[in-house]
This record gives C-alpha cells, sequence and structure tokens, in this order.
C-alpha cells in the first residue's frame, strides 16, 4: 500500500509538472485548470490514496463500477465526475454520487436527470458532451450531440429543475476532420463555449484533454482535464 502511495504520488507530481508547464507555454495562471483523475477500473483504495495526496476531482465511467466505489468512498471530500455514456436506467444511481454528469448527450436524459435530481434533492452539474466528429445533426460514436444541437440542449438543462448548466465536454475525434489534431478540436470546442456562454454565462466549464493530449487541451483553453493513464497507470482492461 505503501508502494502504491510513493507510486501514486509521483505519477500526480508528473502529471501536475506537465499542466504547469502547459499553463505557462499558454500564459494561464495554473489556477485555471482543474485535474479531473479518472480512477474507472481501479479500486476504491487507489481514489482514497488520491484523496489522501490532494484529489479533489475524480471521474467514472461505467456505473456499474462507479456506484460501490463512491459508496466506499463517500467520507471523502471529492466532486464526482460522470463521463461515460448514460442510459437512462441508471440516472437514478448516478444522480446519488454524481456532482456533475459530464456527458449529456440528449433531451430524453436531460429529462431523466432532472427528474432524478428533484426526488434525491440534488443538485447536478451538467456538460454537453459535444461530438466533433458527428454530422451536423448526428450523434459520435462515442456519444455526444453534434455542435449544432449544443443550442437547444443547453436551453433545456438551463430550464431543468435541479440540474446546473455548467459547460461542455469533448473527447479528441479518432476519425473525420478532427483526426490526430487534437489542438484544433479543443479549439473548435473553446469556440463552442464562447457561443454557449453568451446565452449562458455560468456555464463555463470547457472538460477536454486526456493523458495522452492534456497540453493541447491546456493550449487550447481547457478548464479541466480528465487524466487516467497517467497518474494510475495502463488500465487492466478496457474501461
Ligand atoms: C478514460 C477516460 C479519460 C482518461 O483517459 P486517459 O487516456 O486514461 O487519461 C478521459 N475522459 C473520458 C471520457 C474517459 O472515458
Amino acid at each position: 500500500m505503501k508502494d502504491r502511495k510513493d507510486e501514486l504520488a509521483a505519477n500526480l507530481a508528473q502529471v501536475e509538472e506537465r499542466i504547469a508547464a502547459a499553463c505557462a507555454a499558454a500564459g494561464r495562471a495554473r489556477e485555471e485548470v482543474t485535474l479531473i483523475v479518472v480512477t474507472k477500473t481501479y479500486p476504491a483504495s487507489d481514489v482514497r490514496i488520491l484523496s489522501e495526496l490532494g484529489v479533489r476531482h475524480v471521474a467514472e465511467n461505467r456505473d456499474q463500477d462507479a456506484a460501490p466505489k463512491a459508496a466506499e468512498c463517500s467520507d471523502l471530500p471529492l466532486a464526482w465526475h460522470f463521463v461515460g455514456q448514460l442510459q437512462t436506467n441508471k440516472v437514478r444511481s448516478v444522480v446519488g454520487y454524481a456532482d456533475l454528469v459530464q456527458s449529456v448527450d440528449r433531451s430524453r436524459l436531460v429529462t431523466a436527470l432532472s427528474k432524478e435530481a428533484v426526488r434525491q434533492e440534488r443538485e447536478v452539474g451538467c456538460l454537453i458532451q459535444v461530438a466533433l466528429d458527428a454530422g451536423e445533426s448526428a450523434r459520435g460514436e462515442r456519444g455526444g450531440v453534434a455542435p449544432g444541437g449544443i443550442e437547444e440542449l443547453a436551453g433545456l438543462v438551463a430550464k431543468a429543475p435541479g440540474l446546473r448548466m455548467a459547460g461542455l465536454m469533448t473527447v479528441a475525434p479518432l476519425t473525420g476532420e478532427y483526426a490526430g489534431r487534437q489542438q484544433a478540436a479543443f479549439e473548435r470546442l473553446m469556440d463552442l463555449s464562447t457561443d454557449l456562454r453568451r446565452a449562458h454565462p455560468a456555464a463555463n466549464m470547457v472538460s477536454a484533454g486526456m493523458s495522452a493530449d492534456l497540453e493541447e487541451a491546456v493550449a487550447a483553453g481547457a478548464t479541466h482535464v480528465r487524466v487516467g493513464t497517467a497518474v494510475l497507470g495502463v488500465r487492466p482492461r478496457l474501461g
């Protein structure tokens, strides 16, 4: 256990150094970027260690794994982010522990999240997941709404009781015009965020960048980076 703590501390320090360097290179203050550690596939004991090491934001992408982990860690001062594709039949469970859902991508999900947030007397921050590889009206392979669908969805979230319109999230596309062009993709997300904030000024979170491309995300202006592998190691199984 001591070894694991040393390992996670060393990895965190390296990631911290990368974020700080990326902020410096972009002329941004370090405080403008929040690290979210993606703990999917790793045990609650790792989450506990991360909390001891000062991590305040964690993310999960599968409710089956996240729900018991969040329950085991409910004594820790952590914000839980849900970042996976979310089926409406999992919404009741997810609203029980998630402070933010970053993968909001359709109106049915907004309705379900709102209903549960009200029922459980919770406030859930919502990020609209943007699929930059989708056509103007289609949905992305890995979830997300096409840029043309953001405005309508944001309006629904803003009006929905129990929900707070918090911002935008994306995963750099593997295919299409942005394949291999992470920074261009993240800059496009920033432009979409600027548009969004005209109608929803408080929706200022921009969640972009993972272990492989956090520098590009920080350069583009991301406020939140979601880092898994670089902190916890290569995942034991697909997650
Ligand atoms: C797994 C995951 C991450 C973290 O990816 P790494 O490459 O391990 O840093 C970030 N965002 C989402 C949506 C994920 O599912």
